[in-house]
């Protein structure tokens, strides 16, 4: 799509097709984006109508996450601690789309700081699920996934902690891919949870998610944990005969929605049709995952977040008279909102003294135990295949109340964020009209194992080319 798109935008005008999805964003009513870069934006579209240039991405627009640095363009991570916040420098990933001739939209919306899974704590209200504005996109990268579902913009970028990436996707059926941990610079992403996130792409097509990849990807000197990239359009058109997928029990059965089990078995058949073969396994440590995801997720924000005093970024407001320690507290007061206040609380007890070893230490043992369980399933079969979700996308409001139930949803996301290993969502089914997630799971960098079997798998269904009537 994005490479027929990049043709025919030669021959047409790139200042008019980006003029006409502004158009559509200012009338929409999903509420995906947080701030939009129109002029600079159609002033590059401009440029590239004189004098197109030869980058992959030359002449498509493409949508950030609001915790993903811009410079010159607020990136405000929905929170209103961030209001404001106009970066000095490029993330990486920025950085490599706009070297190939990438046109910035503006900043999408998101969960608060990227925690949750519905984009309901954002600052800027929630985003609504083009499918049906009654239900959430999903989250945290809500804004990037329900542009890219409801025609808002060609495709975008998001950030994956626990499966903000692919979360969203399933929600709004399109493909969402988390990368091996490493593979994606984080320079210039606004840390969550730094030892669990990767950006990764939100397209319509799994051949769109490997271009974005072959841009992204890669080893960046700014951050140390960032790999070598490997390759992945090349190979995208090859088979699957004799790929062997393992279907983890853990991933099937109570908590699952019938329609949604239904549809993933559905597609392990039409992976068999095509050659592939499968056979159960176990990740017999699954039932930990979530514990053990928030306690680390919980306690790396904790430290994280603790930059964010007012006096270098965002919201200020100095009292006359006042100590530090009273700015500082009435800051951090006004500009979080309560989920962000809730994990900082939890993740400094999580670390305190004499409970760190209770709970933070554990929960890294048990992130060893699970990291363990896919090494050794990885030693049997090439692939996982499981729900994303285990549940369609549900009502804006219905679970925002009840935390625990939220973050149950994310029960077969985490596990992979833990273990480091790559996952993509991928259109397989619908519940009524709400969009199905089929995740296909790799072995650490094994993107281009995992992006051929979804590639095949897309190239033998035909629910990626339904899109929702937006109105
Ligand atoms: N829902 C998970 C959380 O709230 C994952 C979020 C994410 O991946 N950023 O932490």
């Amino acid at each position: 799509m994005l490479l027929e798109l990049k043709a025919s935008l030669r021959s047409a005008s790139a200042e008019e097709y980006l003029c006409r999805l502004f158009e559509k964003i200012e009338k929409s009513s999903l509420n995906a984006f947080t701030t939009l870069a129109r002029e600079k934006a159609i002033e590059q579209a401009r440029q590239f109508d004189k004098n197109p240039g030869q980058g992959l991405m030359a002449g498509v627009p493409i949508a950030i996450k609001a915790c993903i640095s811009t410079i010159g363009i607020e990136t405000n991570c929905s929170s209103r601690i961030l209001r404001g916040y106009v970066p000095p420098y490029d993330a990486h990933v920025v950085e490599r789309l706009k070297a190939e001739g990438a046109i910035i939209m503006g900043k999408t919306n998101m969960d608060e700081f990227a925690m949750g899974s519905s984009t309901e704590t954002s600052a800027f209200g929630p985003t609504k699920n083009p499918w049906d504005q009654t239900c959430v996109p999903g989250g945290s990268s809500g804004g990037s996934a329900a542009c890219v579902a409801g025609g808002e913009a060609p495709c975008a970028l998001g950030s994956d902690t626990g499966g903000s990436v692919r979360c969203p996707a399933s929600f709004c059926g399109i493909v969402g891919l988390k990368p091996t941990y490493g593979l994606v610079s984080r320079f210039g992403l606004v840390a969550y949870a730094n030892s669990l996130e990767q950006i990764g792409p939100l397209t319509h097509t799994v051949e769109d998610t490997a271009l974005l990849m072959e841009i992204i990807a890669g080893h960046d000197w700014r951050d140390t944990t960032s790999a070598e990239k490997g390759s992945y359009l090349a190979g995208l058109k090859g088979d699957v005969r004799g790929l062997k997928i393992g279907i983890p029990k853990e991933y099937f059965g109570e908590g699952v929605n019938t329609e949604v089990e239904k549809a993933v078995w559905d597609a392990v058949s039409v992976l068999e049709n095509l050659g592939a073969k499968w056979q159960e396994v176990s990740l017999p440590h699954t039932r930990y995952a979530l514990a053990a995801y928030y306690v680390i997720a919980m306690s790396e924000a904790s430290s994280n977040l603790a930059r964010f005093d007012g006096l270098r970024y965002g919201l200020r407001q100095l009292g006359e008279d006042e100590d530090w320690h009273t700015t500082f507290s009435e800051i951090r007061a006004k500009g979080f909102g309560p989920e962000v206040k809730k994990r900082i609380l939890l993740g400094t007890y999580a670390l305190s003294a004499g409970y760190y070893g209770r709970y933070y230490l554990k929960a890294l043992k048990v992130r060893t135990l699970i990291k363990e369980d896919f090494q050794r399933a990885f030693k049997d079969v090439d692939l996982l295949a499981s729900p994303t979700m285990p549940i369609p996308a549900f009502k804006i409001g219905e679970r925002i109340n009840d935390p625990l139930s939220l973050y149950m949803a994310d029960v077969f996301t985490v596990p992979i964020n833990l273990a480091g290993v790559p996952a993509v969502s991928v259109p397989c089914g619908f519940a009524g009209r709400l969009p199905i997630g089929l995740q296909l799971m790799g072995p650490h960098f094994g993107e281009a194992t995992v992006l051929r079997a979804a590639h095949a798998f897309e190239a033998a269904t035909p629910f990626h080319e339904r899109t929702p009537e937006v109105v």
